[in-house]
């Protein structure tokens, strides 16, 4: 069992992930400024309030905590905000991750999972999308993430240092034991938009009814946070085993358009969902689908929570706990 730090682990994914490191075992220290993650999120004693910019408070962590290996979850999400203001994006995503890598090297921890995004690929030209498909990032988030991976390629290269790059796909759901689930501020997620649809009565927009797909609407991956925890649980036992860097997807394979999702929603709460068709979103591809394959051959990972009623049954029971 090793000592682990999580950094954004006050967020959705990477809250998540702490409660199954710490069930398999594991002891984990939590790295989270909660500019937008929750501090309920995180179990008292285990939550640094640091910026990842602050390399030397984060040297002095892994020193003290005598940190073996980090997930680095900590950074900005969202697509629509990085237009707006790109240097925000840059600054925490590239300038707070490179920070994290100096302070790893100064205090001798060379093994790292890395949260990076399907938004690598910008519009794909093949979906299933394999790894191998060329960066072509179309937005300032998923540039961001972008230039992170490029500079693990270089430490790799020269510095040993060894690292896992995950790129995700459509995170949602809940683990329904853990009290946890999906909370942004603002929300600009599918699923929780239209559970919040249901509660409030105030539709949510389906942006786009044109695209190339077979109803109309944009087709997505959509992965169990559950599911997504696991793989990273896989990737950083790989690497504490001596295992070598790679990239990998995580995605279930199988793509649901929105209005699939539409009817899961209805279907898994029994209820309508208001909702409206709008214009495209600016930036969304039509479809994006992950070929996960190489995870599961190199690391035995399998999604266990795929059916996406199922997803929507978790997400549903934590909306219903937490919105009402
Ligand atoms: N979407 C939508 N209405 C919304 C939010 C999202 O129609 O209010 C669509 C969006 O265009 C995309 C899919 O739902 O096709 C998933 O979007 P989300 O923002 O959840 O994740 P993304 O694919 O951007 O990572």
């Amino acid at each position: 069992m090793a000592r682990i730090l999580v950094t954004g682990g006050a967020g959705y994914i990477g809250s998540h992930t702490r409660y199954f490191l710490e069930k398999s075992g594991h002891t984990v220290a939590v790295v989270d400024d909660l500019s937008r993650g929750f501090r309920q999120a995180v179990p008292a004693g285990v939550l640094h309030s640091i910026d990842t910019r602050d390399r030397k408070k984060l040297t002095a962590l892994l020193r003290q905590e005598r940190i073996e290996a980090v997930i680095h979850f900590a950074a900005y999400i969202s697509v629509g905000e990085s237009t707006e203001r790109p240097e925000f994006y840059f600054s925490n995503n590239v300038c707070g991750s490179l920070s994290l890598f100096e302070a790893m090297l100064e205090a001798g921890v060379k093994r790292l999972v890395f949260s990076s995004t399907a938004a690598a690929y910008g519009i794909p030209a093949k979906v299933p999308i394999p790894e191998d498909e060329p960066y072509a990032p179309i937005n300032p988030y998923g540039e961001s993430k972008v230039m992170v991976e490029k500079i693990l390629e270089w430490l790799d290269r020269y510095r040993e240092f060894r690292s896992i790059r995950l790129r995700y796909f459509n995170a949602c759901g809940a683990e329904p034991e853990s009290g946890l689930g999906e909370r942004h501020d603002p929300e600009t997620h599918l699923i929780p938009l239209m559970l919040r649809a249901i509660q409030t009565g105030q539709p949510v927009t389906l942006f786009g009814n044109d695209y190339p797909t077979p109803d109309g609407t944009c087709i997505r991956d959509y992965i169990h946070v559950s599911d997504l925890a696991q793989a990273h649980i896989a990737a950083i036992e790989h690497l504490l085993a001596g295992g070598k860097s790679d990239v990998f997807n995580v995605g279930t394979g199988a793509g649901q358009s929105v209005k699939q999702v539409l009817a899961a929603v209805e279907k898994v709460t029994g209820k309508k969902v208001p909702h409206t068709i709008g214009p495209r979103r600016e930036g969304d591809p039509p479809s994006l689908v992950a070929d996960s394959r190489k995870l599961q051959n190199a690391l035995g990972w399998r999604p266990q929570r795929a059916d996406l009623e199922r997803i929507v049954a978790d997400a549903w029971a934590f909306a219903q706990k937490t919105n009402d």
